[in-house]
């Protein structure tokens, strides 16, 4: 019991530190002199100390309660007792000392000692706490600099493993990027090496395809030109037609398979928009008149003359849309024109349209017939007959010169198709005649510029004979060719390969030379830059064909293989022309007139 007692005092007085410090710092400054300590919460300290009766206290806080200074009382014996409130302890001190019997409050100069003691005993205490404090907040701030630390050295380790994560993140990265790039480089160069195999291919098939049909449709129409019963000219007539289908046939499925492949390329050079038009009609002309259907072309009178673009192929997007309205229309008329929709200084923008009032297309239909091997129904192959491949290729020529092709139709009333393209406008109309037109009339430029080629022609001197070196190592061809000529009233001889042929001009003299281009020894390219060689070499009197002559020797290229980039190397190669097969043979007429009236 007593022991609880003594706990919750000690706990008490533990409460109250303060006084405590404040007391035996007084009792440092003021040894003689004993001091007690009466808290506002009722500490008193030192506590085993006799405590000053209620009575007296009271007293003594009585006549302390409104003073700063000391208050005294005398006490029985003529002892007295001094109190002094401590404000900012909350506390009442009192002191009593041997020989300090007297009432301080009338000795001023003991009192003022009294009163500084206890300032001097309060200021060591906050002192000491300051000191305590110091410490702590220095054991403190050692926590927290330690924890800081700790936090640093943390963040480190952190920031370290997330660097070495970062470089194996990277390095994994970049030798996965390293192991796609090489991947796709590889699939690239198998795509090129594809690519380049499909455009072998095509290119191939183009010439394999071309050979044979250049020996059908010649000589059928040689065939044609000779005595024959009624019987065998329906036969000839019919092999020549069906011919000339398959030709035009193979020319697509080649033209769809070049778009396909990226491999078709427009080739701009000023046309005359009137000259199309006038010649797209005249194309389908007799077939209009045998149908009765009126066909009309209206061109735009404010569009100019000589304008930039593709013509063969603007011409083959007309073929195309004006013989699908010929032959799905059975009366009333077909319309083909050519409108200005806008025009700046440089371009000027066209709205072509082919309308016709024929069976029209379905709605739902309207869509599909431009995909390639569709047709609006199926039984439209029985009665009309082509091959759906048409629309197909006119939309991707359209979309090849940036427009769109549309179409506007209702059954049984008639359609049109139309498109939107820009074209540059022909600056220099001067020349435009004469760098237009199929390769043959590059040689124009080079000839006599002025007059068009047309009126050259006119006034040429009439046929006389003209000879003509014809280099080609198939024995079909060269028979074909040598008829071709003998009827265009031309003297052909033959060489079977470039090394004859640059044996025979040595001996003979020719007017111009038909260079086939795959032979073997010595092909058309080498074979022409032979010539050109030896024309600008003091080797030239040598040859009988070049030593007279003022311009160099006029070569043609004739091959089956009838791409843009054939052309392009016949001409690189220094041939002047460029004929393909099968030989029309009112080009090969055109390019004899040529020569003969230009004397090349
Ligand atoms: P093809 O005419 O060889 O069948 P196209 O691609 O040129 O191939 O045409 C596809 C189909 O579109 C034709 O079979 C026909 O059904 C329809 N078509 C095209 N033009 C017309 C038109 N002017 N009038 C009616 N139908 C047409």
């Amino acid at each position: 019991m007593n022991n609880l007692i003594d706990d919750v005092f000690a706990e008490f007085a533990d409460g109250d530190e303060d006084l405590r410090a404040l007391h035996s710092a007084l009792a440092e400054v003021l040894p003689e002199v004993a001091v007690t300590l009466y808290g506002d919460n009722g500490a008193v300290v030192p506590p085993s100390q006799s405590r000053h009766s209620d009575d007296i206290l009271d007293q003594l806080q009585e006549r302390t309660a409104k003073g700063e200074s000391f208050s005294s009382l005398r006490l029985l014996g003529n002892r007295w007792i001094h109190g002094l409130q401590v404000a900012d302890y909350h506390t009442l001190l009192v002191l009593q000392a041997e020989g300090l019997d007297e009432d301080l409050s009338r000795n001023i100069p003991l009192a003022t000692l009294y009163q500084n003691s206890v300032k001097l005993a309060m200021l060591r205490c906050q002192y000491q706490e300051a000191l305590i404090e110091n410490e702590q907040l220095t054991r403190r701030m050692q926590v927290v600099s330690s924890k800081h630390t700790k936090l640093l050295d943390d963040n480190h380790q952190q920031f370290l493993l997330i660097q070495e994560k970062e470089k194996d993140y990277a390095k994994k990265l970049e030798s996965e990027i390293a192991r796609q790039t090489k991947q796709l480089r590889e699939a690239n160069a198998s795509l090129e090496a594809a690519s380049r195999l499909k455009s072998e291919f095509l290119a191939n098939m183009s010439h394999e395809l071309r050979t044979p049909m250049n020996a059908i449709i010649g000589f059928s129409g040689l065939l044609q030109e000779t005595d024959l019963t009624p019987e065998q000219r329906e036969f000839t007539e019919t092999i020549g037609k069906a011919s000339l289908s398959l030709l035009v046939l193979i020319n697509d499925i080649l033209d769809l398979a070049k778009i396909e492949a990226g491999k078709l390329e427009l080739d701009p050079a000023p046309f005359q928009l009137m000259d199309l038009m006038k010649n797209v009609e005249a194309m389908f002309r007799s077939q209009a008149l045998r149908k009765e259907i009126k066909l009309i072309y209206q061109v735009d009178p404010s569009l100019p003359g000589s304008i930039i673009g593709d013509e063969n192929r603007l011409r083959q997007i007309f073929v195309n849309l004006v013989g699908n309205a010929m032959k799905f229309t059975g009366r009333g008329q077909i319309v083909i024109k050519a409108d200005k929709v806008q025009e700046d200084e440089q371009q000027v923008k066209l709205r072509f349209a082919v309308s016709d009032t024929g069976i029209g297309i379905p709605p739902d239909r309207q869509k599909a017939i431009f995909e390639k091997f569709t047709q609006a129904d199926g039984s439209t192959t029985r009665k009309f007959g082509g091959t759906g491949l048409g629309l197909a290729i006119t939309s991707q020529l359209v979309s090849m010169m940036h427009g769109e092709i549309e179409l506007e139709s209702a059954e049984n009333k008639g359609s049109t198709f139309s498109f939107v393209i820009s074209l540059q406008k022909d600056i220099a109309p001067a020349d435009s005649l004469l760098r237009s037109g199929a390769p043959v009339a590059k040689s124009d430029a080079a000839g006599e510029k002025g007059k068009p080629t047309q009126q050259r022609i006119e006034d040429a001197p009439v046929k006389g004979d003209l000879k003509v070196l014809v280099v080609e190592d198939n024995l079909v061809n060269q028979r074909l060719v040598t008829l071709l000529l003998k009827k265009a009233d031309c003297q052909a001889d033959i060489a079977g390969d470039g090394l004859q042929a640059l044996e025979m001009l040595k001996e003979h003299q020719y007017d111009f030379v038909l260079m086939d281009v795959q032979m073997p020894n010595m092909d058309g390219h080498t074979a022409t830059r032979r010539i050109r060689e030896i024309e600008a070499s003091a080797d030239k009197d040598e040859y009988a064909a070049f030593a007279g002559r003022e311009k160099p020797l006029y070569v043609v290229g004739l091959t089956a293989h009838a791409r843009k980039e054939d052309e392009r190397r016949c001409y690189d190669a220094g041939m002047d022309g460029f004929l393909s097969k099968p030989i029309i043979r009112d080009k090969l007429v055109d390019l004899i007139e040529k020569v003969r009236s230009q004397k090349i």
